[in-house]
Protein backbone atom coordinates (compact mmCIF):
# COMPACT_ATOMS: atom_id res chain seq x y z
CA UNK A 1 0.00 0.00 0.00
CA UNK A 2 0.92 3.57 -1.06
CA UNK A 3 0.67 6.66 0.92
CA UNK A 4 0.90 10.01 -0.43
CA UNK A 5 0.45 13.61 0.59
CA UNK A 6 0.46 15.56 -2.78
CA UNK A 7 -2.24 15.67 -5.23
CA UNK A 8 0.67 15.57 -7.88
CA UNK A 9 1.71 12.10 -6.29
CA UNK A 10 -1.98 10.71 -6.22
CA UNK A 11 -2.24 11.78 -9.94
CA UNK A 12 0.83 10.00 -10.55
CA UNK A 13 0.06 6.81 -8.89
CA UNK A 14 -3.05 6.42 -9.94
CA UNK A 15 -2.31 7.16 -13.88
CA UNK A 16 0.70 4.63 -13.54
CA UNK A 17 -2.49 2.10 -12.38
CA UNK A 18 -4.56 3.22 -14.95
CA UNK A 19 -1.98 2.28 -17.48
CA UNK A 20 -2.19 -1.40 -16.55
CA UNK A 21 -5.84 -1.24 -17.39
CA UNK A 22 -7.37 -0.58 -13.82
CA UNK A 23 -10.23 0.44 -13.03
CA UNK A 24 -10.13 2.85 -9.76
CA UNK A 25 -12.57 2.63 -7.17
CA UNK A 26 -12.33 5.62 -4.39
CA UNK A 27 -13.45 6.24 -0.38
CA UNK A 28 -13.23 9.63 1.10
CA UNK A 29 -12.99 9.48 4.39
CA UNK A 30 -12.27 11.99 7.39
CA UNK A 31 -10.00 9.32 9.33
CA UNK A 32 -11.16 7.74 12.79
CA UNK A 33 -12.06 4.51 10.71
CA UNK A 34 -14.30 1.97 11.93
CA UNK A 35 -16.05 -0.95 10.46
CA UNK A 36 -18.29 1.56 8.29
CA UNK A 37 -15.78 2.88 6.59
CA UNK A 38 -13.67 -0.22 6.41
CA UNK A 39 -17.31 -1.72 4.70
CA UNK A 40 -16.65 0.61 1.79
CA UNK A 41 -12.99 -0.39 1.03
CA UNK A 42 -14.41 -3.56 1.04
CA UNK A 43 -17.13 -2.75 -1.91
CA UNK A 44 -14.60 -0.50 -3.88
CA UNK A 45 -12.04 -4.07 -3.79
CA UNK A 46 -14.85 -5.88 -4.81
CA UNK A 47 -15.68 -3.77 -7.50
CA UNK A 48 -12.38 -1.95 -8.60
CA UNK A 49 -9.09 -2.94 -9.64
CA UNK A 50 -7.17 -0.05 -7.76
CA UNK A 51 -8.75 0.75 -4.51
CA UNK A 52 -7.97 5.01 -3.27
CA UNK A 53 -9.20 6.00 0.20
CA UNK A 54 -8.52 9.77 1.51
CA UNK A 55 -8.56 10.55 5.07
CA UNK A 56 -8.51 14.52 5.23
CA UNK A 57 -10.59 15.97 8.03
CA UNK A 58 -12.33 18.86 5.80
CA UNK A 59 -12.85 22.60 7.84
CA UNK A 60 -14.96 23.94 5.37
CA UNK A 61 -17.48 20.90 6.51
CA UNK A 62 -17.68 22.62 9.77
CA UNK A 63 -19.02 25.62 11.46
CA UNK A 64 -17.83 27.97 13.68
CA UNK A 65 -17.96 26.24 17.43
CA UNK A 66 -18.79 22.59 15.38
CA UNK A 67 -16.01 19.76 16.56
CA UNK A 68 -13.23 20.33 14.14
CA UNK A 69 -11.04 20.81 16.80
CA UNK A 70 -11.67 17.71 18.81
CA UNK A 71 -12.76 15.91 15.62
CA UNK A 72 -10.83 12.02 16.62
CA UNK A 73 -8.03 11.52 14.85
CA UNK A 74 -5.92 7.80 14.91
CA UNK A 75 -3.77 8.46 11.67
CA UNK A 76 -1.34 5.20 12.09
CA UNK A 77 -4.17 2.66 13.15
CA UNK A 78 -6.16 3.91 10.29
CA UNK A 79 -3.49 3.27 7.75
CA UNK A 80 -3.03 -0.25 9.23
CA UNK A 81 -6.58 -0.75 8.74
CA UNK A 82 -6.42 0.68 5.35
CA UNK A 83 -3.63 -1.78 4.33
CA UNK A 84 -5.18 -4.72 6.06
CA UNK A 85 -8.19 -4.57 4.07
CA UNK A 86 -6.77 -3.94 0.57
CA UNK A 87 -5.98 -0.01 -0.12
CA UNK A 88 -3.87 -0.03 -2.83
CA UNK A 89 -3.37 4.20 -1.61
CA UNK A 90 -4.19 6.49 0.82
CA UNK A 91 -4.42 10.12 0.29
CA UNK A 92 -3.83 12.07 3.28
CA UNK A 93 -3.39 15.81 2.72
CA UNK A 94 -2.79 18.27 4.56
CA UNK A 95 -5.31 21.40 4.89
CA UNK A 96 -2.48 23.88 3.30
CA UNK A 97 -2.94 20.82 -0.30
CA UNK A 98 -6.41 21.34 0.11
CA UNK A 99 -6.79 24.63 0.00
CA UNK A 100 -3.07 26.53 -0.75
CA UNK A 101 -5.69 30.07 -0.97
CA UNK A 102 -8.78 31.46 0.10
CA UNK A 103 -10.76 29.58 -2.90
CA UNK A 104 -13.42 32.10 -4.58
CA UNK A 105 -14.79 28.70 -6.18
CA UNK A 106 -17.00 26.32 -4.67
CA UNK A 107 -19.85 23.98 -5.55
CA UNK A 108 -23.89 24.00 -4.26
CA UNK A 109 -26.45 22.47 -4.13
CA UNK A 110 -29.32 23.43 -3.35
CA UNK A 111 -33.14 22.19 -2.16
CA UNK A 112 -31.68 19.19 -0.95
CA UNK A 113 -29.16 20.53 1.02
CA UNK A 114 -32.19 22.81 2.92
CA UNK A 115 -33.86 20.01 4.77
CA UNK A 116 -32.54 17.80 7.36
CA UNK A 117 -28.85 17.63 8.52
CA UNK A 118 -29.16 21.51 6.38
CA UNK A 119 -31.68 23.00 8.35
CA UNK A 120 -28.92 23.54 11.70
CA UNK A 121 -25.67 22.92 9.70
CA UNK A 122 -26.44 25.50 6.60
CA UNK A 123 -22.60 25.17 5.19
CA UNK A 124 -21.72 22.06 5.61
CA UNK A 125 -22.67 20.22 2.67
CA UNK A 126 -21.30 23.25 0.84
CA UNK A 127 -18.25 22.49 2.15
CA UNK A 128 -18.72 18.65 1.57
CA UNK A 129 -19.74 19.25 -1.99
CA UNK A 130 -17.02 21.26 -3.01
CA UNK A 131 -13.78 18.82 -1.12
CA UNK A 132 -15.63 15.75 -2.63
CA UNK A 133 -15.52 17.64 -6.29
CA UNK A 134 -11.79 18.20 -5.56
CA UNK A 135 -10.88 14.87 -4.25
CA UNK A 136 -12.99 13.44 -7.39
CA UNK A 137 -10.72 15.62 -9.80
CA UNK A 138 -7.62 14.53 -7.99
CA UNK A 139 -8.06 10.87 -7.53
CA UNK A 140 -10.52 10.70 -10.93
CA UNK A 141 -12.13 7.53 -9.78
CA UNK A 142 -14.62 4.84 -11.80
CA UNK A 143 -17.10 4.56 -9.14
CA UNK A 144 -16.67 6.24 -5.12
CA UNK A 145 -18.25 4.59 -2.56
CA UNK A 146 -20.65 6.09 0.09
CA UNK A 147 -22.24 5.31 3.38
CA UNK A 148 -25.68 5.51 3.67
CA UNK A 149 -25.35 5.92 6.74
CA UNK A 150 -24.93 9.73 5.67
CA UNK A 151 -27.93 9.56 3.26
CA UNK A 152 -28.88 13.15 2.60
CA UNK A 153 -25.13 13.30 2.14
CA UNK A 154 -24.92 10.33 -0.40
CA UNK A 155 -28.14 11.85 -2.27
CA UNK A 156 -26.60 15.55 -2.61
CA UNK A 157 -23.28 13.81 -3.70
CA UNK A 158 -25.05 11.69 -6.72
CA UNK A 159 -26.98 15.06 -7.24
CA UNK A 160 -23.91 17.07 -7.69
CA UNK A 161 -21.98 14.22 -10.04
CA UNK A 162 -25.53 14.03 -12.32
CA UNK A 163 -25.59 17.81 -12.40
CA UNK A 164 -21.97 18.49 -13.42
CA UNK A 165 -21.17 15.33 -15.37
CA UNK A 166 -18.54 14.31 -13.20
CA UNK A 167 -17.98 10.83 -15.05
CA UNK A 168 -18.00 9.11 -11.79
CA UNK A 169 -20.07 6.19 -10.33
CA UNK A 170 -21.63 6.66 -7.14
CA UNK A 171 -21.81 3.22 -4.95
CA UNK A 172 -24.07 3.42 -1.85
CA UNK A 173 -23.30 1.52 0.76
CA UNK A 174 -25.03 -0.32 3.82
CA UNK A 175 -25.36 1.10 7.09
CA UNK A 176 -23.16 -1.00 9.25
CA UNK A 177 -24.29 -1.21 13.19
CA UNK A 178 -22.30 -1.85 16.79
CA UNK A 179 -23.86 -5.29 17.83
CA UNK A 180 -26.45 -3.32 20.10
CA UNK A 181 -27.86 -1.81 16.97
CA UNK A 182 -25.78 1.87 17.14
CA UNK A 183 -24.92 2.92 14.01
CA UNK A 184 -21.33 2.72 13.92
CA UNK A 185 -19.61 6.56 13.85
CA UNK A 186 -16.49 8.36 14.49
CA UNK A 187 -18.08 10.48 16.93
CA UNK A 188 -19.56 7.51 19.26
CA UNK A 189 -16.16 7.08 21.25
CA UNK A 190 -16.70 10.61 22.52
CA UNK A 191 -19.88 9.75 24.63
CA UNK A 192 -19.54 8.85 28.22
CA UNK A 193 -20.53 5.46 28.98
CA UNK A 194 -23.84 6.61 29.87
CA UNK A 195 -24.34 8.28 26.69
CA UNK A 196 -23.06 5.42 24.88
CA UNK A 197 -26.09 3.32 26.12
CA UNK A 198 -28.64 5.99 26.11
CA UNK A 199 -27.91 5.90 22.16
CA UNK A 200 -29.39 2.66 21.42
CA UNK A 201 -32.74 4.18 21.47
CA UNK A 202 -31.81 5.99 18.07
CA UNK A 203 -31.86 2.62 16.35
CA UNK A 204 -34.36 1.31 18.48
CA UNK A 205 -36.87 3.78 17.39
CA UNK A 206 -36.06 3.60 13.95
CA UNK A 207 -36.65 -0.76 14.10
CA UNK A 208 -40.05 0.16 16.02
CA UNK A 209 -41.12 3.24 13.67
CA UNK A 210 -40.44 -0.01 11.02
CA UNK A 211 -42.48 -2.41 12.73
CA UNK A 212 -45.47 0.40 13.19
CA UNK A 213 -45.27 1.38 9.63
CA UNK A 214 -45.07 -1.92 8.16
CA UNK A 215 -47.90 -3.66 10.27
CA UNK A 216 -50.33 -0.32 10.36
CA UNK A 217 -48.99 1.91 7.56
CA UNK A 218 -49.72 5.11 10.26
CA UNK A 219 -49.16 8.77 9.04
CA UNK A 220 -45.79 9.87 9.40
CA UNK A 221 -47.07 12.51 11.80
CA UNK A 222 -48.17 9.95 14.30
CA UNK A 223 -45.15 7.94 13.79
CA UNK A 224 -43.06 11.01 14.64
CA UNK A 225 -44.61 11.85 17.55
CA UNK A 226 -43.97 8.04 18.63
CA UNK A 227 -40.16 8.32 18.12
CA UNK A 228 -39.76 11.66 20.01
CA UNK A 229 -41.62 10.19 22.87
CA UNK A 230 -39.60 7.11 22.43
CA UNK A 231 -36.15 9.11 22.64
CA UNK A 232 -37.13 11.58 25.11
CA UNK A 233 -37.88 8.85 27.25
CA UNK A 234 -34.95 6.21 27.03
CA UNK A 235 -32.69 8.93 25.79
CA UNK A 236 -33.22 12.08 27.87
CA UNK A 237 -29.50 13.33 27.44
CA UNK A 238 -30.05 13.85 23.95
CA UNK A 239 -31.71 16.89 22.52
CA UNK A 240 -33.57 16.10 19.30
CA UNK A 241 -32.21 17.58 16.34
CA UNK A 242 -34.55 16.73 13.76
CA UNK A 243 -37.04 13.23 12.61
CA UNK A 244 -38.17 13.54 9.88
CA UNK A 245 -40.15 10.87 7.53
CA UNK A 246 -39.12 12.50 3.43
CA UNK A 247 -39.40 10.54 0.14
CA UNK A 248 -35.78 8.88 -0.37
CA UNK A 249 -35.31 10.75 -3.86
CA UNK A 250 -36.29 14.32 -3.31
CA UNK A 251 -36.01 14.17 0.62
CA UNK A 252 -39.02 15.99 1.13
CA UNK A 253 -41.21 15.41 4.09
CA UNK A 254 -44.12 12.77 3.44
CA UNK A 255 -47.70 12.68 5.20
CA UNK A 256 -48.47 9.12 4.30
CA UNK A 257 -46.45 5.95 4.66
CA UNK A 258 -47.68 3.04 1.97
CA UNK A 259 -45.22 4.25 -0.11
CA UNK A 260 -40.85 3.72 0.13
CA UNK A 261 -39.72 6.34 2.50
CA UNK A 262 -36.73 6.85 4.25
CA UNK A 263 -36.80 7.86 8.02
CA UNK A 264 -34.00 10.08 9.13
CA UNK A 265 -33.06 11.04 12.75
CA UNK A 266 -30.40 13.91 14.20
CA UNK A 267 -30.06 13.64 18.21
CA UNK A 268 -27.26 16.11 20.21
CA UNK A 269 -25.64 14.74 23.06
CA UNK A 270 -23.87 16.27 24.89
CA UNK A 271 -20.55 14.97 23.66
CA UNK A 272 -21.53 14.34 19.65
CA UNK A 273 -24.26 15.37 17.81
CA UNK A 274 -25.25 11.39 16.05
CA UNK A 275 -27.44 10.47 13.25
CA UNK A 276 -29.62 7.74 11.89
CA UNK A 277 -31.99 6.22 9.29
CA UNK A 278 -33.72 3.42 7.89
CA UNK A 279 -35.01 2.79 4.26
CA UNK A 280 -38.27 1.27 3.89
CA UNK A 281 -39.66 -0.58 0.24
CA UNK A 282 -43.21 0.65 -0.03
CA UNK A 283 -44.20 -2.38 1.92
CA UNK A 284 -42.30 -0.93 4.55
CA UNK A 285 -39.45 -4.03 4.55
CA UNK A 286 -35.77 -2.52 5.36
CA UNK A 287 -33.40 -1.72 2.16
P1 LIG B 1 -16.78 10.19 7.41
O1 LIG B 1 -15.40 9.74 7.75
O2 LIG B 1 -17.68 10.27 8.60
O3 LIG B 1 -16.81 11.42 6.54
O4 LIG B 1 -17.41 9.03 6.52
C1 LIG B 1 -16.78 8.61 5.34
C2 LIG B 1 -17.67 7.64 4.62
O5 LIG B 1 -17.92 6.52 5.46
C3 LIG B 1 -19.05 8.21 4.25
O6 LIG B 1 -19.42 7.74 2.96
C4 LIG B 1 -19.93 7.62 5.32
O7 LIG B 1 -21.28 7.51 4.92
C5 LIG B 1 -19.31 6.27 5.50
N1 LIG B 1 -19.70 5.72 6.81
C6 LIG B 1 -19.52 6.28 8.03
N2 LIG B 1 -20.07 5.52 8.99
C7 LIG B 1 -20.64 4.46 8.36
C8 LIG B 1 -21.38 3.31 8.79
N3 LIG B 1 -21.66 3.10 10.08
N4 LIG B 1 -21.79 2.44 7.86
C9 LIG B 1 -21.53 2.64 6.54
N5 LIG B 1 -20.83 3.69 6.07
C10 LIG B 1 -20.40 4.59 6.96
Amino acid sequence: MKTAQTIAEVRQIVSDARTDGATVGFAPTMGGLHEGHLSLIDAARGECDFVVVSIFVNPTQFAPGEDLSTYPRSIETDLAACEARGADLVFIPSVETMYPRQAVTSVTVSQLTETLCGRNRPTHFGGVCTVVAKLFNIVLPDKAFFGRKDYQQLVIVARMVEDLDIPVEIVPCAIIRETDGLAMSTRNQRLSPVNRSQAVALHEALQSAGDQIREFHRPARDIITAMQEYIQANAPNGEIDYIQIIDPQTLQDVETTDRSLLIALAVKFPEARLIDNMLLDSAGQPQ
